[in-house]
């Protein structure tokens, strides 16, 4: 098998439920590891350093970009994300299958390194339904809220560039159905 098919990228606009529907799958499938991204944004009550992300200054983030130490990198609602290399090169090497939750831009610069890697785009069953999960996180003030639902519109229109789309109506579906295309591609 290539071992780019080890690179699985996950996208969807926030409040898709992406990381829910990630955790499920790594939690079914253990032999599935998480990249963890670095950011410029401020950490959410119960996110960890290491964990969720690494937590940066725009500084340091901007060294590791100079020192050439990010696969990719994108801003968002005005802050950094981006992917170490680190998170990324030693796995695939060792045909360890890694999980990348990133934006749009960053996954079209996955796809342009990694052609052979599965970019899978989570759709939220409608627009009403991702406003109410967001104002229901809690996590963001109400106008972040609606820069983050402009962002998905733009978002959304990407979706036929991923390889494949799957709507996020019930999570245990969705993860599963993640892992069998998947399993699909990399026993091709
Ligand atoms: P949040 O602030 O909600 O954690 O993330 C905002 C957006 O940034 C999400 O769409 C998330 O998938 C994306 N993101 C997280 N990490 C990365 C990364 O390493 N690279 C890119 N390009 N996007 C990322």
């Amino acid at each position: 098998m290539n071992k780019q098919r080890c690179l699985l990228v996950v996208s969807g606009p926030s409040g898709a439920g992406k990381d829910t529907v990630v955790s499920r799958l790594m939690q079914l499938h253990p032999e599935i590891e998480l990249s963890v991204s670095a950011t410029t944004r401020a950490p959410r009550a119960g996110e960890a350093e290491g964990v969720n992300y690494y937590f940066l200054t725009d500084e340091a983030f901007e060294a590791k970009i100079r020192r050439g130490e990010m696969l990719e990198y994108a801003g968002y609602c005005g802050r950094y994300y981006g992917t170490p290399k680190s998170e990324v090169d030693g796995r695939l090497e060792a045909g360890v299958t890694v999980v990348l939750v990133i934006e749009v831009q960053g996954a079209a610069n996955i796809k342009r390194l990694y052609p052979e890697s599965t970019l899978i785009f989570l759709m939220p069953p409608g627009i009403e339904e991702l406003r109410a999960r967001l104002l229901g996180r809690g996590t963001e003030t109400a106008e972040a809220v609606e820069r983050r639902l402009e962002r998905a519109k733009e978002e959304m229109a990407h979706a036929g560039e991923y390889d494949f789309t799957v709507v996020n109506r019930e999570v245990d579906a969705c993860a599963e159905e993640i892992w069998r295309i998947l399993r699909a591609r990399q026993s091709e």
